[in-house]
């Protein structure tokens, strides 16, 4: 069986996450520790987070965002493009990123980002 390179790593990632999301409304302060954990943790074994992922976290406090409880969202209209602007309620920085139907789609979702499936099994 052939191994996935980093695979621990992405485990611990995605525990990170789930804790972080989980306690992000009782405790801000920890989910941004543990926000703060899962970009370093992909930084030192340099793998890349699922866009997903990384958009949910504020890429200032690196707290999670989640609508209505620590983040505000808008509809913009930029030009000929819509925009989602994210703002985190914990230190007021804002994300922006194309909305759909957008013309370019994400690397991830392109089939020449597949380079090789490994089967688990
Ligand atoms: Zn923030």
């Amino acid at each position: 069986m052939k191994k996935v390179q980093g695979n621990d790593s992405f485990q611990r990632i995605n525990y990170l996450y789930q804790i972080s999301k989980l306690i992000v409304k009782t405790h801000p302060a920890l989910s941004s520790y543990y926000g703060n954990l899962m970009v370093n943790v992909a930084k030192k074994n340099v793998l890349k987070m699922h866009p997903d992922i990384k958009r949910q976290i504020c890429k200032k406090c690196r707290c999670t965002l989640i609508l209505g409880q620590t983040a505000t969202m808008k509809i913009k209209h930029k030009q000929k493009h819509k925009t989602v602007e994210w703002t985190c309620n914990t230190c007021n920085s804002k994300k922006c990123f194309l909305a759909n139907g957008k013309k370019e789609p994400l690397w991830l979702e392109r089939p020449e980002a597949v380079v090789e499936v490994i089967n688990l099994d």
